[in-house]
């Protein structure tokens, strides 16, 4: 039996338990953009927020692309968001390749070069990526300049996260 056939079967043996108030619209306090990277699923516990508070953004590589920014916008247009939260983390499957790398070997196992993805947004430094990815954020004209966005690297071992601060116009770190 496959993983979604045993999730099938443990939904169905839910015990009955009618809780009109759970469908009820959210009201989330900050959106937060992170990896889908399995090790980050408990991350909420780590920061102390409740689930409610909270609009979870995921995709693989913590990418602000037009797919995260559309949830961006309207976390913080529409369900009312306050704070925006990038979180990185050290070891992301996405420094593993470089997008070429990748692209090269999908080529060649399938014989195909389709037009999408037009990328896969691997990085090196996880620092660095974070700070564009907070720039990419900080940019856009949907996004109120008043919505403080700021960036994390977390470290999986430790559960400690590290502020990531603008660059100053000679390229140090404030
Ligand atoms: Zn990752």
């Amino acid at each position: 039996m496959s993983l979604i056939d045993d999730a099938l079967s443990a939904n169905e043996s839910l015990a009955d338990d009618n809780d009109p108030d759970r469908a009820k619209p959210p009201a989330p306090r900050i959106a937060i953009v992170t990896c889908a990277d399995p090790r980050l699923s408990g991350i909420l516990r780590m920061l102390g927020l409740a689930d409610a508070d909270v609009d979870m953004i995921r995709n693989v590589g913590t990418v602000i692309d037009d797919d995260s920014v559309r949830s961006l916008v309207i976390s913080t247009r529409v369900l009312g968001t306050t704070e925006i939260m990038i979180i990185n983390h050290d070891g992301c499957g996405l420094t593993t390749f470089t997008d070429g790398e990748l692209e090269d070997r999908l080529r060649r196992e399938t014989g195909m070069s389709p037009i999408a993805p037009a990328r896969f947004y691997s990085f090196t430094d996880p620092e660095q990526n974070t700070r564009e990815q907070v720039q990419k954020v900080r940019s856009h004209p949907w996004i109120s300049p008043e919505v403080p966005v700021r960036g994390f690297v977390y470290d999986l071992a430790t559960r400690r996260l590290t502020e990531v601060h603008e660059e100053s116009a000679a390229g140090q770190p404030d």
